[in-house]
């Protein structure tokens, strides 16, 4: 094949990949963008071997069926819920390849490597190894494997720092001796350092963070095909780079988060008391009546949908039950926030899945406003994104993350199973408020009770 023919065909791919980003920016036309990327990734895999001819083609084979064989059945397998901390996992283990493929490739050269190559290899080495074992941080918090608050120990934003000089240190080591000790040392200290980045997160930062190190994994891609020398790398990295950069930037601003707050947050951070342990203060429970009652009588009703809907798999009762309630005359709308669930955009996946009208769904700066004209918040398996402890509790994980403003409806009703808290791991002063009802069970059995009721008005 010729070179010519070798470039085309990259271009294609390139072009599949710009097109893949296009279409995945809205729901309507997302599939076809996915398609559209897998295609192109495809293409350039089949390309390599008719164009590169590489020489350990049994094990490359062997490679592909064993990487096939584990991810294909667990992307299938898994759930809804779940699938944040798979993304995590297969961005984790990207950047972890991206940084194996640099190291493999820089003892290849060996001396012959020119500078721009030991430039290129360190960066990935640094940023693959990061966005490795950071990645499988986010991983565990996210499969709640481990806690999801901050963790904070005494002395730890020094230990973070000094880890930090010593990566930067071992990084001059292999620039100037261009051995192969220097880069074996290298990434275990940045090996270290992801971990250590990734642990002061809590709560509220860890999408963001997610988002981060996925644009750290496509810079690593991009700077693996300088080494490489293959230009269809950098273009993919360079993509996944750029837009995972202005995916953090999107997210940290709907969050009100500055994105240095949470680059920097592991040297500021500070070990806080658990806030409001749980208490045995009294709420007020109802009935699927009781809330049926509610919702026949009132005007307007503004669903809020959270991680606990997708949990439930409670998208096609919720939809019934708007439906039931918009044959009755009552005005019903969807208060989307931009983290709620546990990945960009869950909500609107969820409810898309169950054929939602789409302007029923609004955003979160639009809805607020209307919450003080609103008769019923109903509050389906949320939890921290309604959470005012974000506005009234400095030093708590969420503290400046905007809300959605239920505690400004008439009536506010949660279902949920327990007391215990969201993802965020804090306490919820909203449920003990006497405009609170609390629907206790699992949101789709709750759901299904209160529609029947409804039904028999
Ligand atoms: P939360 O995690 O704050 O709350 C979920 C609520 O759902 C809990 O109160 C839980 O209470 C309830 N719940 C769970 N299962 C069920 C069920 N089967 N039936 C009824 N209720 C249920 O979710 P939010 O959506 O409010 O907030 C999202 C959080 O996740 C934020 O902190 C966000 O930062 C974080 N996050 C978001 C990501 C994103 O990109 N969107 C990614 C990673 C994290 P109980 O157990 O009592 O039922």
């Amino acid at each position: 094949m010729s070179r010519n023919i070798y470039d085309l065909i990259g271009l294609i791919a390139a072009v599949a990949f710009i097109l893949a980003l296009k279409g995945l920016s809205s729901p309507k036309s997302a599939r076809n963008g996915n398609l559209m990327g897998a295609a192109g990734a495809t293409l350039v895999t089949v390309l390599v071997f008719f164009y590169e001819k590489p020489a350990h083609l049994v094990l490359i084979i062997l490679a592909i069926v064993v990487g096939s064989a584990i991810g294909v059945p667990t992307a299938r397998k898994v759930k809804m819920t779940a699938m944040p901390q798979l993304v995590a996992l297969f961005n984790g283990v990207g950047g972890g390849a991206a940084a194996l493929v640099a190291i493999v490739e820089y003892l290849r050269l060996g001396s012959t490597s020119s500078a721009g190559d030991v430039a290129a290899t360190i960066f990935t080495v640094i940023v693959g190894c990061v966005s490795f074992t950071g990645s499988i941080v986010t991983f565990l918090k996210l499969q709640e494997l481990m806690t999801t608050r901050p963790v904070v120990f005494a002395g730890g934003r020094f230990l973070i720092a000094f880890v930090l000089a010593t990566v930067v240190g071992a990084a001059g080591w292999v620039a100037v001796s261009r051995g192969s000790l220097a880069l074996g040392v290298l990434s275990i200290l940045s090996l270290i350092f992801g971990v250590l980045f990734v642990l002061p997160v809590g709560g509220a930062d860890v999408p963001i963070v997610i988002s981060l190190l996925n644009a750290f994994t496509g810079l690593t891609v991009a700077a693996s095909g300088y080494v490489l020398q293959t230009t269809v790398l950098i273009v993919a990295g360079t993509l996944v780079g750029a837009s995972g950069t202005i995916l953090t930037r999107k997210m940290a601003q709907a969050m009100g988060r500055p994105i240095y707050g949470i680059l920097f947050g592991a040297f500021t951070a500070t070990p806080t008391a658990a806030l409001n342990a749980a208490d045995a203060r009294p709420v007020r429970s109802g009935s699927a009546d009781d809330v049926a009652i509610l919702l026949a009588y009132a005007r307007r009703v503004v669903i809020v949908p959270g991680f606990g809907l997708a949990v439930a798999q409670a998208q096609h009762t919720v939809r019934e039950l708007a439906d039931l309630l918009t044959a009755r005359g009552v005005d019903v709308a969807y208060a989307i926030h931009p983290v709620a669930g546990r990945m960009p955009g869950h909500m609107n996946v969820l409810l898309a899945e169950a054929n939602v009208p789409y302007e029923q769904l609004v955003e979160m700066e639009e809805i607020n406003p209307t919450f003080a004209q609103t008769d019923v918040a109903l509050v389906v398996g949320a939890n921290d994104v309604v959470n005012p402890a974000a506005k009234t509790s400095p030093g708590c994980p969420i503290y400046g993350m905007p809300i959605l403003d239920v505690g400004n409806a008439a009536n506010v009703i949660f279902l949920k199973r327990s007391m215990r808290p969201g993802f965020a791991g804090i306490e919820n002063e909203l449920l003990y408020d006497p405009k609170t009802t609390l629907l206790f069970g699992d949101a789709k059995a709750s759901l299904t009770k209160v529609v029947s009721a409804l039904k028999a008005f």
